[in-house]
């Protein structure tokens, strides 16, 4: 049975709580990490899948999210939830991110090379962002595949950013600066500081989906979401609804003037080769 303590409650009245069940020092865990070295090292098992965004004023995809999965020998196929916040806590994020940077920019620049104009979105974590190595790496990667800047985007969550706005500020100043775009992930549903905005060179925002799935059913979501346009827009931020799922939520993204939609009802992630031969099944007005 997992056993939760409750710790000292922090200076904000927060209180932490160890759950066993979350222990990144759990054996199992350990194991699964060291099994993740293993696979980053040989190359073995890790995947990128890619989910078209739809561009809502041309109809096309011009721009995919590219999001990891892993084939583990023993436990099958494991979505990132299963292992990504572990590599967080473990410290084995940027090992983990270095290879989706590298697998995707790789892919990019074959569709670039392939004439397909399409802009890849990476998931960046705190600790990725906090590294001061980051803006040199992506530059390496760029420059070694021959890919422009501007075909990378870099997202990342509210949280991410301010646990250490120090530490990113100036790393995500430096990506900027070499034309990489930074997209702000589940907006909307972070404890969310609007100052930041002001502060740093944000050029997307992405809806949460929270706010998306039920648009349909949901004034109090359909303003919400319009304000987030708005103001993402008066910024001179694109908008990026997530988790589209409803022909009608579509159609209402499309009236506000939200600039990307990606959801299952476009399409779900799936491998670079299905992509190549995908058309969004959609009538377009
Ligand atoms: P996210 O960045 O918010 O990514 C969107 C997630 O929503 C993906 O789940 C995607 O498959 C799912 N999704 C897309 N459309 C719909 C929809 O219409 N309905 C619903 N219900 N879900 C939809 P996935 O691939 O399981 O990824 C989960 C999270 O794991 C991501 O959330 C992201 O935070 C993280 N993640 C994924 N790949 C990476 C990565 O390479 N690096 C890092 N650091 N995190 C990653
Ligand atoms: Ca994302
Ligand atoms: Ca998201
Ligand atoms: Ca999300």
């Amino acid at each position: 049975a997992d056993v939760a303590l409750l710790a000292a409650a922090g200076s904000e009245g927060a209180i932490a709580v160890y759950d066993e069940a979350t222990d990144p020092h759990r054996p199992e865990r350990l194991s699964l990490m060291g099994d993740l070295l293993r696979a980053l090292e040989q190359d073995e098992g890790l995947a990128l899948h890619y989910q078209p965004k739809l561009d809502l004023a041309t109809g096309r995809i011009d721009s995919v999210e590219a999001l990891v999965r892993w084939r583990h020998p023993r436990l099958g196929l494991l979505p990132p939830d299963a292992f990504v916040g572990l590599a967080e806590q473990t410290g084995h994020i940027r090992r983990l991110t270095r290879w989706v940077l590298a697998t995707g920019i790789a892919q990019a620049s074959r569709w670039h090379a392939a004439g397909r104009d399409m802009r890849v979105s990476i998931n960046v974590s705190a600790r990725d962002v906090e590294d001061a190595e980051l803006p040199r790496r992506v530059a390496a990667l760029l420059a070694a595949h021959g890919l422009p800047a501007a075909s990378l985007v870099l997202e990342i969550t509210e949280s991410a950013l301010m646990r250490d706005p120090d530490a990113a500020l100036p790393v995500l100043e430096r990506l900027a600066a070499q034309g990489i775009a930074l997209s702000i992930d589940d907006f909307g549903v972070g404890q969310s500081s609007f100052a930041y905005l002001r502060r740093l060179p944000v050029r997307e925002l992405k809806i949460d989906r929270a706010f998306v799935a039920p648009l349909a059913q949901s004034p109090e979501d359909r303003v919400i979401v319009r304000s987030i346009v708005e103001l993402a827009h008066a910024l001179g931020c694109r908008v990026t609804a997530e988790g589209v799922e409803e022909r009608a939520a579509l159609d209402y993204l499309a009236t506000v003037g939200c600039d990307h939609a990606q959801g299952y009802l476009v399409a779900r992630p799936m491998e670079a080769v299905a992509l190549d031969a995908f058309e969004p099944d959609l009538e377009f007005a």
